[in-house]
């Protein structure tokens, strides 16, 4: 975060990521927080958790640049817990638990996996927390509202909604958090925060997390934050050191057959797979079924209620694959995440950080894998420049192409799974010689099949083992699409 404008305190990167001896009953926080992180099985706080707690508990605003999975979530809300216990009554007047705690997050799905940390964290305390967002009902929110709640996480439109019908009163807000802060402006709720941030009062402690700093971020920053204290845990665009990064090249119409192959061969649950299409989501879930695997589709068309019930059954166990859109997935607090398939590489270089942010968390180990074709040489070279790395090319073990490849232009016949899920009928079956007379018939093959496998001489590692042995090219890099500028689905 070299290039930040915001002149501030920074905890050294080398403390951030040194090994946390610490454990969370060095803070001073309340026993009834420690018995709560005790029953999650925590002891010793993750490296964000380290800086920020004691640093929150001063009173000092926080701009936290930490990526999801490194335990963010816990490392605001463990303070707001304990500095709102001075005020916390067991009275059940509504007017003795006035909202003293906001948390703002981009989308449903975090603002409910942000609710749920609150919840856990607070159960053995009177403190109350409630979570609203759009997309559902407005009366049972408005019920637990008007009953008087301290800490309400919630996303930008539905909170103002609440605003308007005068269900909820912001004016003795005391601690504001913006979690995923990148996101929130990505989406366009600038607006609305600002009419959020004008109905709270102007003594209050402010918090901002942002997996990225982009210069609308650092603007933010310097208009609603007061000499904050930066915590910065991993180089925003540095990509997670426990996962391992793999790139596979193949033909467009081989990716589905590819990520099939990879979840077979690697009897891979709980993976999530991205799509930069909410039609590529659906069809690559529907076609994963077919191929009897346990698949669901989340993106924003789908309801609220079949989005929940799709994060629940994955969370269950009921289903082993997601497959997301990068809005859909944002912020999904699933843990333990052994591996992410990017089914298609992401418009925006940073949203593949985001992307394999969600393997490998808090400490475990995971894998990336991506998939591209020939037309995503520049994307590629996009996320390497963006992360500084070079991803390891590799190519599928036990993978054959040929045939449906060829299937796709009438050539050969198709593999049986494939056959079901994508061979178009026309283009099944090649007319084909049925003996006798004449000379065999020489299938036509794609002469790219037939070439033997020769790394590419322009990929920069030994070990680049692109299928096919393409070269990556040299773009230049889209800074439109680093600072968000590219569609996202
Ligand atoms: P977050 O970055 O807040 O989404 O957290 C990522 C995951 O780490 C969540 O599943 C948390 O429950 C888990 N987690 C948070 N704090 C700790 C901790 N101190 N020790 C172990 N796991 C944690």
């Amino acid at each position: 975060m070299s290039d930040t404008e915001i002149t501030t305190p920074s905890v050294p990167e080398q403390a951030a990521e040194a090994p946390v001896q610490v454990r969370f009953a060095d803070f001073g926080l309340s026993p009834d927080i420690l018995r709560a992180l005790n029953d999650q099985g925590y002891e010793h706080p993750t490296p964000i958790q380290a800086q920020a707690i004691p640093v929150l508990l001063q009173g000092r605003d926080v701009m936290g640049a930490a990526q999801t999975g490194t335990g963010k979530t816990a490392s605001f809300s463990l303070p707001i817990i304990q500095m709102l216990l001075a005020h916390a009554s067991a009275s059940t007047s509504p007017a003795r638990h006035p909202v003293r705690a906001l948390i703002l997050t981009p989308t449903r799905e975090l603002a409910v996996q942000v609710a749920d940390n609150v919840k856990a964290y607070a159960k053995h305390t009177p403190l109350r927390s409630t979570v609203v967002f759009g997309g559902m009902d407005m009366k049972p929110q408005t019920v637990i509202l008007k009953g008087g709640v301290e800490i309400v996480i919630a996303t930008p439109g539905r909170l103002l909604d609440h605003v308007e019908q005068k269900n909820i009163a912001l004016n003795q807000v005391q601690m504001l958090v913006m979690d995923e802060a990148d996101r929130m402006l990505d989406m366009g709720f600038l607006p609305d925060l600002q009419r959020i941030i004008n109905l709270l009062p102007k003594k209050r402690q402010n918090l901002m997390f942002s997996a990225t700093f982009s210069p609308e971020i650092k603007k933010l920053a310097n208009t609603f934050l007061t000499d904050p204290i930066t915590i910065e845990v991993a180089r925003a665009n540095k990509t997670a050191d426990k996962v391992t990064q793999v790139v596979y090249k193949i033909a467009e119409n081989q990716k589905h057959a590819l990520t099939a192959h990879l979840l077979r061969q690697r009897e891979l649950k709980q993976v999530i797979i991205f799509s930069n299409t909410k039609l590529g989501a659906s069809r690559l879930a529907r076609e994963l079924e077919r191929e009897g695997m346990k698949a669901s589709a989340i993106h924003g068309d789908k309801t609220q209620q079949e989005r929940m019930a799709a994060l629940e059954a994955f969370k269950k166990g009921e289903i082993d694959i997601l497959v997301a859109t990068d809005v859909a997935a944002r912020g999904l607090d699933i843990s333990d995440l052994p591996c992410v398939i990017n089914y298609d590489l992401p418009y925006n270089a940073e949203d593949y950080v985001h992307r394999i942010g969600r393997t490998g968390r808090a400490g475990a180990s995971g894998d990336a894998i991506s998939i591209y074709s020939d037309k995503d040489e520049r994307l590629l070279a996009d996320i390497e420049k963006l992360i500084k790395q070079t991803i390891k090319r590799a190519e599928p073990q036990g993978f054959d192409p040929a045939p449906s490849f060829a299937d796709e232009r009438g050539e050969r016949r198709p593999r049986r799974s494939e056959d079901a899920a994508r061979a178009p009928r026309s283009a099944e079956r090649p007319p084909r010689s049925l003996g006798g007379g004449g000379p065999p018939r020489r299938e036509k093959v794609d002469p790219w099949f037939l070439k033997p496998y020769e790394p590419a001489k322009a990929a920069p590692a030994p070990a680049a083992a692109a299928v096919g042995g393409a070269a990556i090219t040299k773009a230049k890099p889209k800074l439109a699409f680093l600072l968000g500028g590219a569609p996202k689905q």
